[in-house]
């Protein structure tokens, strides 16, 4: 591959968000034109790995970069890196105790050097401040402050483009219906906190967000679909 072939590093966690992501950015720039980056950061979903790998195959887009993140643990404790510890969220907490401090700075960090190794100067992120879980890392203030730190940083023009940042889960599944991509974002996709593909243990709060979001868009298409078509 030459170098300024790649136009997009797409962060691939192997879950939903990410993978509409995957495919808006192969959608506009070609999948051989899109790279995409994933990190293991002792996450006990760590499953999602091998889904995003199977994205990247499926998909036959241009690179793809699994990256350690072994140091993580040594630097904090949440939920989400201690298997079997139970999901809680306190009183008064802004967030979850799935909350892993700074992990989309480091995430868009490091998928902006490897950006400007390959000559690339957009990166896709499936964050999102609208049906959130009140994680900080994943507000637009955040993304729009980091943005100007790592063109800074890395005297690259580089754009993080947040295609979610104000859309519900509905409004995501809805994108990927017409995308053309339900059935896989459906089966072939990791959001479980417990590593449980598809709609996952439907219990944790990763799941009851993803499945509540599918519920209101099949509700709200099944209404479209009844809806009598005009005259005109
Ligand atoms: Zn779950």
């Amino acid at each position: 591959m030459k170098k300024n072939e790649i136009k997009a590093v797409v962060v691939l966690s192997g879950g939903q968000d990410s993978a509409i992501c995957l495919t808006l950015a192969i959608k506009k720039y070609g999948a051989s034109a899109v790279a995409a980056i994933t990190f293991e950061y002792s996450q006990r979903h760590a499953i999602e790995t091998k889904y995003a790998s199977n994205l990247v195959k499926r998909f036959n887009i241009a690179e793809h970069k699994i990256i350690a993140l072994d140091f993580y643990k040594e630097l904090t404790t949440n939920a989400l890196m201690t298997p079997g510890e139970k999901i809680t969220r306190k009183k008064n907490a802004k967030c979850p105790s799935t909350v892993v401090e700074g992990r989309n700075a480091f995430f868009l960090l490091a998928a902006a050097v490897w950006a400007k190794h390959l000559g690339a100067k957009v990166i896709y992120t499936g964050v999102s401040e609208a049906d959130f879980s009140g994680y900080p890392d994943c507000r637009n203030d955040f993304i729009k402050a980091l943005q100007k730190s790592m063109r800074l940083a890395l005297d690259w023009p580089i754009k993080i483009e947040t295609p979610f940042m104000y859309k519900t889960k509905a409004e995501e599944w809805a994108l990927a219906d017409k995308l053309g991509i339900l059935d896989l974002v459906k089966n072939e996709t990791v959001t479980c906190y417990n590593g449980i593909p598809g709609e996952g243990c439907k219990k944790c709060p990763a799941c009851k967000l993803r499945n509540r979001g599918l519920k209101e868009f099949e509700k709200s298409r099944s209404l479209t679909l009844k809806v009598p078509r005009g005259r005109g």
